[in-house]
């Protein structure tokens, strides 16, 4: 049996690290996290339940659109909450981020993302649209309200532009969690008796189940990943997706929340803002730099997924940056 022996972390004195570097890291986080064999699929939702569990795939793409790709990154999977940061994205641009930081907010909730307990504590303040009540309440703001066509389209458009390519509808993942996401719809009926769901709690409840079931592969969301590095230009269609001042925003809301109860500990030790799905995908966001995602189905207890979390650690130590290392920015005398 070969004997896997892993690349030296390269000499990052200068912060200079070169292309081929980093595909080498990638390429040594590949082989070094497919054996972690942690971890379980998401049991509530059938469909991802019954998911390959060997499935590994990791994609990088720079800000000039130059991919690296290893495993199964062209695996078609659900999106789930990292669809949240598309219609997060979709609001703020809809509505401007006062309006949004109102209506729904910016806060961590340090629970977990279903947390019925999280909204019933900050009834009077609201949390943030990267956790299932606040992105209930983003989908319910998608614009026109009521026009459930409409929304449906606008939601898939903005996700398909972020990702640089048309993503897919899994219709069966949509049947499964529209079978049993009980806990979502007593979340969409709470918010309506605080007055922070916008449209019809229903609609809104269908329509987030929908967007969660947006198939997606790794490199779709490492263009989307990369989007947001890039300051809202997808660098893969070289078309223009959001304004640039709302980068920092999405991000300082991924950093907060992305990886639900778990964020703080993930940003200490990784230092990369990201985001996670229950089905297997976690997206990060290293403004300037580029864009990551990998995707395994097995999950921790706070549903982020155990081999993707490994191999984006593994990467950004290797790398050697970290978004709270000094700022480039020079200020003159
Ligand atoms: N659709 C899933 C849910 O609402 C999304 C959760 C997630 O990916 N963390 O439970």
């Amino acid at each position: 049996m070969a004997v896997y022996t892993p690349t030296p972390a390269p000499e990052n004195m200068e912060n200079r690290i070169s292309k081929k570097q980093i595909a080498e890291i990638v390429n040594d986080a590949y082989e070094h996290c497919k054996r972690i064999k942690e971890g379980n699929n998401a049991g509530y939702i059938p469909f991802l339940a019954k998911e390959n569990s060997e499935l590994f795939g990791i994609s990088l793409c720079f800000v000039d659109g130059e991919m690296i790709n290893i495993g199964d990154h062209e695996h078609i999977f659900g999106m789930e909450s990292i669809s949240k940061v598309a219609t997060a994205l979709l609001v703020l641009k809809e509505y401007g981020c006062e309006t949004v930081l109102k209506m729904i907010g910016a806060d961590a909730t340090g629970m977990p993302y279903n947390s019925i307990m999280a909204i019933l504590l900050e009834k009077d303040h609201p949390s943030t649209p990267l956790v299932n009540a606040g992105a209930i309440a983003a989908v319910s703001m998608v614009r026109p309200t009521g026009n459930k066509g409409q929304k449906w389209k606008s939601i898939c458009d903005n996700v398909n532009a972020l990702c640089g390519s048309r993503t897919e509808f899994i219709e069966e993942l949509y049947h499964s969690e529209a079978l049993c996401n009980f806990n979502n719809r007593s979340i969409a009926w709470l918010l309506k008796s605080y007055n922070r769901i916008y449209d019809d709690p229903e609609l809104s409840l269908d329509l987030y189940t929908k967007q969660c079931s947006l198939g997606v592969t790794c490199q779709q969301l490492s263009t989307f990943a990369a989007t947001i590095a890039n300051g809202g230009v997808n660098p893969t269609s070289n078309t223009r997706i959001f304004e640039s001042h709302l980068s920092p925003k999405i991000t300082s809301m991924m950093a907060s929340v992305g990886l639900y109860e778990h964020s703080g500990d993930w940003l200490f030790s990784s230092g990369i803002p990201a985001k996670t799905g229950v089905g297997g995908g976690i997206m990060g966001v290293l403004p300037g730099l580029f864009g990551i995602a990998a995707f395994a189905p097995p999950l921790d207890e706070a549903g982020n997924s155990v081999k993707a979390q490994a191999a984006i650690k593994f990467i950004m130590k290797k790398v050697g940056f970290n978004i709270f290392d000094n700022c480039s920015i020079r200020i003159d005398e």
